[in-house]
C-alpha cells in the first residue's frame, strides 16, 4: 500500500520511529533482515526462564555463556546466549572491509540491542553544542522513549543535570561493592564536585522488579529483563496499522514524485523486491545506512566521515575489599556513573561506567602473566575483592574518526570500505583522566590502575555515527542532512539512526538516537 511509511530496521531507532508514527495514526510497514537466536539456544533460554535459579543445570548455563570472553583489554565482541547471530551475515552482505572488525553492522531482529549494555543517559544543552537542536526539542521524545523502555535509575545528584524523563524510575539494587563505593563518594561529594567529578547510580534499560540477580546479564537475561527493541516490535504488532516483514535486505531507495521506491533482495532466494511507500525512514544502523545512502545516490569513491565516542578500559582497585563477591547475587550490568568535567582535560564532559565483580573478571585475571595468577588462588581472591572496571567514553571531538567509502567492485558488486583514523587527542585526554582519578584516590575510594589503561580503536564502542550530520543549512548535494534527517536534498527519505548526529557526546548514544528517531518520525507524520 503506497500510503504506508516504510521503516527499515527493527533496532532501537527503527522501533522508536515506528512507535511515533503508529502513535500518530499512520500505517507502518517495517522491513528487516531480522535474524534470530538459533532454536537450540532459545530452547535452553526458555528452560532457564521456566525454572528457579537454584535448579539451573550448570551445563545449560555454560552453554549459554559460551563465547563470553575477556582479558585485560576488555570484553571480546559480546554475544547473546553464546551466539554471534547479532553480527551474522551483515558484514558479508555489505561487502564491508574494516580493520580488526572494530565496528560491525547487525542484521538481527532487534539489531545491536541484542547485545548492548543497556546504559542510558540523555544529552543536555552542553552536550548538544554544535547540534541544530536543544534539550527542549528532544525532551518530549526522551519522555516518549522512557515510556517504551524500562528504566532502572535513581533520583540522585545526576538528575539535576541529566533529567530522568520518567516519574517512575525503579532503581536496580547495586552490588555490595558498588554500594560501598557510592557511600564513600557521598561522604566526599563537596570535594569531588570542586574537582569536576559528579557521580550517581547507573541508568540502565532494565526491568528490575522481576530480576533474580542471577548475574548472567553479560551473557543475556533468560527472563528478557534487559531491553531489546524486539520487545517494542512485539507491542507494535498489536496495532492493525503495523506490519513487519523480515528476510529482506534493502539495497537502494529512490524518490519518485510523491512516493519512495525501496529496492530490496530476498535473503532466501536472492530475488529482487520493490516496495512503495509515502515516506521511508532508514534505521539500518550506521554502517548499513551509509551503504544504502551511498549506493542510492551513486556516491562511489566519495568518502563520508563517521564520528565516534571512543572508549577505554581502566581497571580500578577499591581501597576496601568486599569479601564474598564471587558468591554474591546481583545484576552485572553497569553499576555507577562518574561524569567528569575538567577544562584542563577537554572542553567536553567525560563519562565513566563502573562495573563491579562478574565472572569475566576472573577470566581476565586468569590470563594475567601467562596464567601466573591462576596458580595463586589467594592472591587472585584478594584482587577480586577489590577489582572494578571503568569503561571511559570520550566526546567525538576527542576521539578518532572512521572514513567510509563505497568502492566499485569487480563484477558490479560495490564494497564498503571503512578506515578508522585515530586522533592524537584521545590518548592525551584519557591518560589525563586516569591520572586525575588517581590524584583523587582518597575521595573516590579506589585506585585507578593507570598503567593498565587500554584504549580501544575507533568504532569499538559502537557509539558511532554522524556520516550525514543534521544541519540547519544543508546543501542539496552534500552529505549533511536537514533537521529531519534528509541528506542530499531528499524530501521523503529520512535517516533516523545515529547517522545524523552532528557530534557524539560521551554519555551513551542509544537513548538519544531513539529520542531523535521518535522526534523525526513524529515530525514527518505532521508534514
Ligand atoms: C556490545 C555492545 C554494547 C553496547 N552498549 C551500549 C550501551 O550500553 N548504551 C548505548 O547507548 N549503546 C550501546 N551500544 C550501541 C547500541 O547497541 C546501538 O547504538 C543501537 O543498537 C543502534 O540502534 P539502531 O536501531 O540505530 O541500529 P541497529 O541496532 O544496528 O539495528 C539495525 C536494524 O536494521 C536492520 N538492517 C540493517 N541493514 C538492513 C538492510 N540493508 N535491509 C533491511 N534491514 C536492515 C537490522 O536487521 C536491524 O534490525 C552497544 C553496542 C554493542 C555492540
Amino acid at each position: 500500500m503506497a500510503q504506508e511509511y516504510i521503516v527499515i530496521g527493527s533496532g532501537p531507532t527503527g522501533t522508536a520511529a515506528a512507535s511515533a508514527l503508529i502513535g500518530k495514526g499512520h500505517p507502518v510497514r517495517m522491513v528487516d533482515v531480522g535474524l534470530r537466536l538459533e532454536d537450540e539456544r532459545q530452547r535452553v533460554v526458555d528452560q532457564l526462564a521456566r525454572s528457579t535459579h537454584d535448579r539451573w543445570a550448570p551445563a545449560a548455563v555454560e552453554f549459554l555463556r559460551k563465547g563470553a570472553n575477556a582479558d585485560s583489554k576488555g570484553l571480546a565482541l559480546k554475544q547473546l546466549f553464546g551466539s554471534d547471530f547479532p553480527y551474522r551475515d551483515a558484514s558479508e552482505a555489505l561487502r564491508l572491509t574494516i580493520p580488526n572488525d572494530s565496528l560491525k553492522p547487525s542484521f538481527a531482529l532487534g539489531g545491536l540491542s541484542n547485545v548492548w549494555g543497556a546504559a542510558v543517559m540523555p544529552y543536555n544543552d552542553r552536550d548538544l553544542r554544535g547540534w541544530p537542536l536543544s534539550e527542549a526539542d528532544l525532551a518530549p521524545h526522551y519522555r516518549a522513549v522512557a515510556a517504551l523502555i524500562p528504566m532502572a535509575a535513581e533520583r540522585d545528584d545526576l538528575a539535576a543535570e541529566y533529567p530522568l524523563y520518567t516519574e517512575r524510575p525503579r532503581p536496580a539494587r547495586p552490588s555490595r561493592q558498588a554500594a560501598r563505593i557510592l557511600e564513600h563518594l557521598r561522604g566526599r561529594r563537596g570535594r569531588l564536585a570542586r574537582a569536576g567529578i559528579r557521580f550517581g547510580h547507573s541508568r540502565i534499560a532494565m526491568q528490575t522488579d522481576r530480576c533474580r540477580q542471577c548475574g548472567l546479564c553479560l551473557a543475556g537475561c533468560p527472563d528478557a529483563l534487559i531491553y531489546n527493541s524486539r520487545q517494542s516490535l512485539d507491542r507494535l504488532r498489536d496495532h492493525c496499522g503495523f506490519s513487519y516483514e523480515s528476510g529482506l535486505v534493502v539495497r537502494t531507495v529512490e524518490e519518485r514524485g510523491e512516493h519512495v521506491l525501496v529496492r530490496a533482495e530476498d535473503t532466501s532466494t536472492g530475488a529482487p523486491r520493490e516496495l512503495r511507500g509515502i515516506r521511508c525512514l532508514i534505521a539500518a544502523g550506521v554502517l548499513s545506512t551509509a551503504r544504502i545512502v551511498l549506493e542510492s545516490l551513486g556516491w562511489f569513491d566519495r568518502p563520508v566521515s563517521m564520528i565516534d565516542s571512543q572508549y577505554s578500559i581502566l581497571p580500578l582497585l577499591a581501597l576496601r575489599g568486599t569479601p564474598g563477591v564471587e558468591q554474591e547475587e546481583t545484576h552485572t550490568l553497569c553499576q555507577l556513573y562518574l561524569e567528569v568535567g575538567d577544562p584542563a582535560l577537554s572542553d567536553h564532559g567525560l563519562h565513566c561506567q563502573l562495573y563491579t565483580y562478574n565472572d569475566l573478571f576472573k577470566m581476565a585475571l586468569d590470563k594475567v602473566g601467562g596464567g601466573l595468577l591462576a596458580r595463586m588462588p589467594g592472591a587472585r581472591a584478594a584482587l577480586l575483592r577489590r577489582l572494578m572496571v571503568a569503561a571511559c567514553f570520550l566526546h567525538s571531538d576527542d576521539s578518532g574518526r572512521i572514513e567510509v567509502r563505497l568502492e566499485r567492485g569487480e563484477g558490479g558488486a560495490a564494497r564498503l570500505v571503512a578506515e578508522p583514523t585515530p586522533s592524537p587527542r584521545t590518548a592525551r585526554v584519557v591518560r589525563g583522566l586516569a591520572r586525575k582519578l588517581l590524584r583523587h584516590t582518597w575521595d573516590l575510594g579506589f585506585v585507578a590502575a593507570a598503567p593498565a589503561l587500554h584504549i580501544t580503536a575507533p568504532g569499538r564502542s559502537f557509539h558511532t555515527g554522524g556520516a550525514f550530520p543534521m544541519s540547519n543549512r544543508p546543501g542539496d548535494a552534500d552529505a549533511r542532512s536537514d533537521v529531519l534527517g534528509r541528506p542530499a536534498g531528499w524530501r521523503r527519505i529520512h535517516l533516523v539512526d545515529a547517522s545524523v548526529f552532528p557530534t557524539i557526546p560521551a554519555n551513551t548514544i542509544t537513548y538519544t538516537a531513539m529520542a531523535n528517531a521518535h522526534r523525526i518520525a513524529a515530525a514527518t507524520a505532521d508534514l
